[in-house]
């Protein structure tokens, strides 16, 4: 018995020693290499010149941010629980990528920014779908993560009304990425619907506004030829 117990202790010993001196696997590096692989996919898909970085930090808050100094673009910890896929993933990179773009446009363009926020956030978003796009990810995946979070800090900003916001993204789609609608993904999503649900109203003007420009456009030809 004696001889067991012992033989129990050294056994737990050396395996404590052992992992002791083991490199310890970080369990956040599959996130930190998963953001550096799509947001410089985006950066080079999109043949953007200006330098920009990205971090995964460990903080609880739902949020996104990118450093104006340095421009360097963190995703937080607490959004992670938010984002279903690449896509969503890629959707608030690519907007925290186009707020890089505005702030590498030097002091008066920051300053901008400062003084009409809610502006720069809808441009980021719009920016954001053409970046999305021309990388090869949905664009609709941006209406869906910030159905998500709608209200928390910075990356779906708190200042601006959410439904409009997301009003705004969906008629950027509407009017120069059509097919994302018509062969849509995301029909089933329940974020998606619930994005429906809410937007009705919003949507029906964005869809008027267009059948009447469309028909005007028309219209206008048709006088042109008589
Ligand atoms: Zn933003």
């Amino acid at each position: 018995m004696k001889k067991i117990i012992l033989l129990f202790i050294s056994i737990l010993l050396s395996t404590s020693f052992c992992c002791a001196d083991e490199p310890r696997l970080d369990q956040d590096a599959p996130y930190q290499k998963k953001l550096m692989e799509i947001g410089f996919r985006i950066l080079n898909a999109n043949r953007v010149d200006k330098r920009m970085t990205f971090y995964y930090k460990n903080d609880q808050d739902v949020n996104a941010k990118i450093l104006s100094r340095t421009k360097k673009i963190y995703i937080y910890k607490g959004l992670i629980p938010f984002i279903d896929n690449d896509d969503e993933l890629a959707a608030i990179i690519a907007h925290e990528i186009a707020h890089g773009l505005d702030l590498h446009e030097g002091l008066a363009r920051r300053t901008a920014m400062k003084l009409r926020p809610i502006k720069y956030e809808q441009k980021a978003d719009r920016v954001a779908v053409d970046l999305i796009v021309n990388a090869g990810y949905n664009p609709l995946a941006l209406i869906i993560v910030l159905n998500k979070t709608t209200g928390e800090p910075c990356f779906a900003s708190s200042r601006s009304n959410g439904t409009k916001r997301l009003a705004n993204i969906y008629e950027y789609i509407y009017k120069k990425y059509p097919a994302y609608l018509v062969y849509n993904d995301y029909k089933k999503n329940i974020y998606y619907q619930n994005f429906l649900l809410t937007t009705k109203s919003e949507r029906a003007k964005i869809r008027q506004k267009y059948q009447e420009e469309k028909l005007k456009s028309v219209s206008n030809k048709e006088i042109k030829r008589k």
